[in-house]
């Protein structure tokens, strides 16, 4: 622990902790929440040395801190730390959201799921009830949206990813909520789906998960959870074959942060004029 970080703290009562955090734009969109909604708050981004999660985080409520996000790599250690977990973060095992009360216990929470929903059912009008969705990637994002997915009744859903078995352990976690199966990349059955999905990080290094072209048709949306501001390569990639629809996971940034919003503040911020001014500003 440094004199530096107890400094950062004692200004701010919400912050998001990751390692790295340097480009994360949950400031600022906290910021325009906090405006939008006349409630006084501070909000910071603190880079957190990866074996030291914990001291900061009981730092942080031990120094007046309010609330957390949490995001890459402290996820799960979030979820090992909270003394009382949602049943939605116990599903996905997954915390993003931390609030804290006089006495310092810590409560958890996942608001990703809710926010990939909401941005697809809300801001996209697009409804998957009785649809076919491949979901391609089984890491912790895949993981937070499964339940709001299977929620929605979709037909299918079907995961694909690089390493099979950790496909096939969301599924039979899952298989209770929804007809869910899953397969590797070159076992994807030739048919078209509704919804694809791209919940891998590769286009984060401008990649593209091995699929065939064939699961793509004119009638099918496509959603990669990733956001830039140009498309990413999945997106012209579903673009080229023409995909109905392609979107980025801005929305859901906006929309999980305005579930974490609720939860700290008991009021829920408007979304879509963030989103507008998000997209304004260059995220590179
Ligand atoms: P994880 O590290 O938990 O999972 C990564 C996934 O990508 C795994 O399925 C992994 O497969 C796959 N993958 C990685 N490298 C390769 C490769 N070379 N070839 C094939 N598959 C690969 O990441 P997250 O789930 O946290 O993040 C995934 C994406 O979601 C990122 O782009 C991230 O930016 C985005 N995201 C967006 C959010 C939003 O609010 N919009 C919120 C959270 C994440 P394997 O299991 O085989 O390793």
């Amino acid at each position: 622990m440094t004199d530096d970080f107890r400094l950062e703290v004692s200004v701010s009562n919400y912050a998001v902790f990751g390692n790295p955090i340097r480009h994360s734009k949950s400031p600022l969109i906290h910021s325009f929440f906090a405006k939008q909604t006349n409630i006084a708050l501070r909000y910071e981004s603190i880079e957190v040395p990866t074996d030291k999660f914990r001291d900061y985080v009981s730092i942080f409520a031990s120094q007046g801190g309010l609330g957390l996000n949490v995001t890459v790599p402290f996820k799960e250690e979030a979820y090992s730390f909270c003394g009382v977990l949602t049943e939605r973060a116990q599903l996905c095992g997954s915390v993003n959201t931390i609030h804290f009360d006089k006495e310092l216990n810590s409560f958890g929470d996942t608001t990703d799921g809710q926010g990939f929903i909401n941005d697809l059912k809300i801001n996209h009008q697009i409804d998957i009830k009785d649809k076919t969705i491949l979901i391609l990637g089984a890491g912790g994002s895949v993981k937070s949206i499964l339940e709001p997915i299977c929620n929605e009744l979709p037909c299918k859903i079907v995961i694909a990813n690089r390493t099979v078995s950790r496909a096939e352990e969301l599924a039979e976690k899952f298989s209770k909520l929804c007809n869910i199966t899953a397969c590797a990349y070159s076992d994807l059955a030739t048919e078209p789906f509704e919804l694809v999905v791209n919940g891998t990080s590769l286009s984060l290094i401008g990649e593209l998960p091995a699929i065939s072209k064939s699961v793509v048709n004119k009638r099918t949306c496509c959603y990669d959870l990733m956001y830039s501001d140009t498309d990413t390569v999945f997106l012209r990639w579903a673009s080229e074959l023409g995909a109905a629809k392609v979107m980025d996971g801005l929305g859901m940034l906006v929309e999980q942060a305005a579930e974490s919003f609720l939860i700290w503040h008991g009021v829920k911020p408007d979304t879509a004029t963030t989103i507008d001014a998000l997209r304004k500003i260059n995220f590179n």
